[in-house]
């Protein structure tokens, strides 16, 4: 075999491993939704960090539509390698919906509303100002290149439902970022008063090394409360590949799935 063919081989076995891995997910929401009683199955966003663009195509092959970035260098990196990939193999630029799930620094919404079509981790009023005057430039620039209009950036109010002081967290996905509970209010009038942003709803992850059901019901709870005053903001982007059952259950609209789809990676923070 040639280097090429070798390379185009080991390609195969790894779009049909993706293939698997996704199919055992979908059946595991399948029959979550089932045991919920839920009428419809929630969206999932498959979280590609740390994994390469190439993998990112392979699931678009294999009919995924949204995917998940925590950090905007590899992300903003990877969305312009799988638009060249889509390009040179004459797909066009019809690429997944890149979902922003990480914490963010307010410096990086220039370059975030680039690639992103929803950031999920919206928990402060000063993201909310960077990520309104970011999207207003790229709109506006847009409009005077003469290209096609740019949609509202869904926004996600991330929600800390860690009951612990953040001292007694353990570190990983999650312990750090997210508004507090009594904040979510006020900051939903912001993103919905903004410029560019459309408010979609709340995000959580599960506190960590807790049973992650309290948590997905109270999520549930601030989005009745938060969907009451703003009839448009139904999503709940809740659950990854240790608990998605759990936030099925709760009513979880989005789900954010890594590894059980990709495999491992590296330890993340
Ligand atoms: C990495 C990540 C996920 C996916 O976690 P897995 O356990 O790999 O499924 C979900 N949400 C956020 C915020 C993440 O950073």
């Amino acid at each position: 075999m040639s280097e090429d063919e070798m390379g185009k081989s080991v390609g195969e076995g790894r779009t049909a491993e993706l293939g698997r891995a996704l199919e055992a997910v979908r059946r595991r929401i399948d029959r979550a939704v089932a045991d919920a009683g839920r009428a419809s199955a929630p969206r999932l966003v498959v979280v590609t960090k740390f994994h390469p663009a190439e993998d990112v195509r392979r699931l678009s092959d294999l009919g995924v539509e949204d995917v998940g970035e925590n950090r905007d260098q590899e992300a903003s990196a990877k969305a312009a390698e799988v638009d060249a990939l889509a390009g040179a193999a004459g797909r066009g630029s019809s690429g997944p919906t890149w979902h922003f799930i990480g914490q963010l620094q307010s410096n990086k919404a220039k370059s975030v509303v680039q690639y992103a079509g929803a950031v999920h981790s919206v928990d402060r009023a000063s993201l909310v100002k960077a990520l309104s005057a970011a999207m207003s430039r790229e709109q506006a620039r847009r409009r005077e290149a003469g290209w096609g209009a740019r949609r509202d950036l869904d926004c996600l109010i991330q929600v800390d439902l860690d009951p612990r002081p953040p001292h007694e967290r353990p570190a990983g996905i999650g312990s750090r970022g997210g508004a507090q509970p009594d904040e979510v209010p006020a900051l939903a009038e912001r993103i919905d008063a903004a410029e560019g942003l459309a408010l979609r709803g709340l995000m959580a992850v599960a506190p960590l090394g807790l049973d992650p059901g309290p948590a997905f019901r109270r999520l549930r709870e601030l989005s009745v409360a938060l969907v009451a005053r703003h009839p448009g903001a139904t999503w709940i982007s809740a659950g990854m590949s240790q608990d998605l059952e759990q936030a099925v259950a709760a009513g979880a609209t989005h789900l954010r799935v890594g590894t059980d789809v990709l495999g491992p990676r590296p330890e993340v923070g």
